[in-house]
């Protein structure tokens, strides 16, 4: 007998697997579909841990789902737009194009090691023309229906990438990639209108009974809608001219309205400098208005301020008549609301802190719910906290924008047929001094579409969550050349049954790509309208206490580990340590045990195979038990404890061992493939098979065999015995009638008779009376 050898096995096994083309779905309709998705990865040239922690999970579940009788789609991708490829390109001085095909050669190497069961033949990737065009479709699509536009206005740009970020890219005021503190800056930007979906974002939340609460919640918060009411209050000037423009204002609030003392107005209001013109507050109006006017909207909302200016105005309360003071402060913010409040110094802590700052007066009003009812100067409205998607940036590595610029027909889209809008080869760039396509005359000129003349295309590149918004549409499609997907096979495998990847994408990525599903819907390309059903967000990878990273010298190479144990032990480790959604702590001796496991199933099937004779009840409770709990705990990702369970039934093997019946280690073999599939397939070879394990219906309990503690109770028609029934000590009245009703022998005695009765003398006999 030879020993547990992984290298030679799991070689052998991936050759086979590739030969056969077994992982490769077909589109026809024949079974059930499962679209099992793991979030690609973007190719930086290293697997890590985390990444196999997410391949095993998905990888599991495509494999249990291919037995349990399942169409399994299981792709994989490259998300290989990005700044990291361009600033290693810079670094090491060669093209970003020829960096990434690098870092995806050794990064398929490595996945293939892992044995992991995807159909390769659905590959994207993001930064091939062949998908990009399409992505430059979306934007067109979007463009065409509205959603896209251009505008200036306050942007986050971040220093060291030297672009601008979307709001839902900016973290405590800093750069989601590398954490510099992020600045303001005023910028003509392209913008996607994701807020025309926030209602439909917010309500659909809903229909996504497969999501953790907690990414809900943070969608909810981040999407932000509030009610409210929109009152107009009259102003007039210190010289009391009455103004015919009305101050709007927007609040949550509106029972509050009697405690009302002073307005504040955020500085960039137009009404600010018109307030104070002529006044003598003028001049102390203009100072703080410059003073303040480079503050970014973070230090704004977080410093608490309760510094502000007079502005000279003054505006009447519309509930009680009464003239109160405005004034301006860099508290309040024009993006949000009207960029002016009613301030509640009673009821709200800010206002109190600002009023007592600035000698305002401070009121005790009661609440009043009925005051603004049928009053025409209110209006119901809805705000939400959520801004339009920022999606240009000034970088090289991504998909150029396909707009031309005329000076005849001004922003002219380029044509669907001109697609893709290739990104230029002869670019030089730095990383430094703005979007590296301004400096390719060949890209930069051109004709336009409309007129023929002159013109100049767009420098700017899409932000490279546009590619990931959709990629999950291509995979159910991915050569075609025609549309960016078939909308029949769309319609088989949309929507992704189960979701895998990190909880860092919690609003990013998953926000925009419902945006984006829900606008392919609208437009009549697909027939759902929320890509993923089911979403499983794992957690962290640490060492010693930290998460695994070069600068805290911690981390763990997987291909150090499927060298030295195998990728089985690699996989079993990552699943056995943790449940997926909790953090794993690594251990090299529990990475060690989970080797010696699998060492021990390869012996015990070498060993007891041919000599097993299947006499002992027990063991074969044992394997029943088993196939029902890990079933269960597979179905609920509990993938620790099913390994705990197969760890058992194995010691159970090895304890009765002349009892083990070649069924039984079929069983067990069959259980073990999804999580250790190298070493299932040989052993599955040893019991004499030339099939694929992964192939085999998984397997059934008896439910009969799995009662624990049972009791034997006599079936009698008419007071004569007729059967025996076997239940458990615990089953109730009804469960017993009903199980002895459901026998043969019983049915075949009542058939075309009525039963009068049933009398049941608990734990003695069932006995039924008929006619
Ligand atoms: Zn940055
Ligand atoms: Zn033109």
């Amino acid at each position: 007998m030879s020993d547990y050898n992984p290298s030679v096995i799991e070689q052998k096994w991936q050759i086979k697997w590739e030969e056969a083309r077994d992982f490769i779905v077909k589109d026809d309709f024949a079974k059930p579909k499962f679209y099992d998705l793991v979030m690609f990865p973007y190719p930086s040239g290293n697997l890590h841990m985390g990444h196999v922690r997410n391949y095993a999970i998905g990888d599991v579940i495509a494999r249990y789902k291919t037995m349990k009788g399942f169409d399994v789609l299981h792709p994989i991708g490259w998300d290989a737009f990005g700044m990291p490829a361009e600033n290693a390109a810079i670094k090491n001085n060669t093209h970003p194009e020829i960096w990434t095909d690098k870092c995806i050669v050794r990064m398929k190497e490595q996945l293939k090691r892992l044995g992991l069961s995807y159909d390769w033949t659905r590959e994207v990737n993001t930064s091939k023309p062949d998908y990009y065009k399409w992505t430059q479709w979306m934007f067109i699509l979007m463009y065409e229906r509205g959603l896209a536009y251009k505008k200036e206005g306050a942007v986050n740009w971040c220093p060291k990438c030297e672009t601008v970020l979307a709001n839902e890219q900016v973290k405590d005021q800093k750069c989601w990639r590398c954490d510099s503190v992020v600045e303001e800056k005023k910028l003509k930007q392209w913008y996607f209108k994701i807020t025309e979906y926030a209602e439909r974002l917010l309500n659909d939340i809903e229909k996504l009974k497969g999501w953790p609460e907690p990414v809900k919640l943070m969608q909810k918060n981040w999407i932000g809608r509030s009610e409210g009411l929109e009152i107009d209050f009259e102003m007039y000037s210190v010289q009391c001219t009455v103004y015919s423009r009305k101050l709007k204002v927007f609040t949550t609030r509106p029972d509050t309205i009697f405690g009302v003392t002073y307005m504040v107005l955020a500085p960039e209001h137009p009404l600010v400098s018109e307030l104070s013109k002529g006044t003598k507050q003028e001049e102390a109006v203009k100072k703080y208005q410059e003073k303040v006017q480079h503050e970014s909207t973070h230090d704004r909302t977080i410093r608490a301020s309760k510094e502000g200016v007079f502005t000279g105005g003054y505006a009447v309360n519309p509930a009680n008549g009464e003239k109160i003071p405005i004034w301006t402060a860099d508290y309040v913010l024009m993006g949000y609301g009207t960029g002016a409040v009613m301030a509640v110094p009673d009821h709200d802590e800010r206002d109190f802190a600002f009023a007592k700052q600035n000698n305002l007066p401070i009121k005790s009003e009661p609440l009043d719910n009925n005051w603004f009812e049928e009053k025409d100067f209110v209006k119901k409205v809805i705000n939400y906290k959520l801004r339009d998607w920022l999606i240009s940036r000034q970088r090289y590595w991504g998909a150029p924008i396909p707009i031309i610029y005329c000076d005849k027909c001004g922003t002219v889209l380029v044509p669907k047929e001109d697609l893709p809008v290739k990104l230029p080869l002869d670019v030089e760039f730095t990383g430094k001094g703005g979007s590296p396509l301004k400096n390719s005359e060949s890209f930069l000129k051109t004709k336009c579409p409309k007129c023929g003349g002159r013109a100049t295309r767009e420098t700017d590149t899409l932000d490279t969550f546009n590619c990931s918004s959709w990629y999950y549409f291509r995979y159910c499609d991915s050569h075609n050349d025609k549309q960016p997907f078939d909308i029949d096979k769309v319609k088989k495998w949309m929507p992704v049954d189960q979701y895998i990847g990190g909880i860092e994408h919690a609003i990013l990525h998953l926000l925009y790509s419902r945006f984006f599903t829900k606008v392919l819907f609208d437009a009549g390309f697909s027939n759902i309208d929320e890509p993923f059903s089911n979403l499983l967000t794992q957690g962290m990878v640490v060492k010693d206490g930290a998460k695994m990273s070069k600068s805290k010298g911690n981390v763990v190479d997987p291909d150090y580990i499927v060298e030295k144990y195998g990728a089985d032990t690699a996989r079993l480790f990552i699943l056995f340590a943790s449940p997926p959604t909790r953090e794993l702590e690594w251990s090299d001796a529990a990475v060690e045990g989970s080797y010696r496991f699998l060492a021990r199933v390869y012996r015990l099937v070498n060993s007891v195979h041919g000599t097993a004779r299947g006499k002992d009840n027990g063991v074969k409770k044992k394997v029943h038990q088993t196939i029902k709990g890990v079933t269960e705990d597979i179905e609920t990702f509990s993938f620790n404890t099913a390994i705990a369970k197969l760890m058992e039934l194995t010691n159970a093997f090895y304890e009765s061992k002349d009892d083990v019946a070649a069924l039984d280690l079929e069983q067990l073999v069959m259980m073990i493939a999804p999580f250790a599939p190298h070493l299932a397939q040989e052993l599955w070879e040893k019991l004499g098979h030339d099939d694929f394990v992964v192939r085999q219906k998984w397997p059934d309990f008896d439910p009969k065999m799995i009662i624990e503690n049972e009791m034997t109770i006599p079936i009698q028609i008419n007071g004569k015995l007729r059967d025996t029934i076997v239940v458990s000590t615990g089953a109730s009245k009804e469960e017993i009638e009903s199980l002895a009703g459901k026998s043969e022998k019983v049915q075949s005695f009542i058939s075309g008779r009525q039963i009068v009765k049933v009398i049941y003398i608990p734990g003695k006999m069932v006995n039924f009376v008929v006619k």
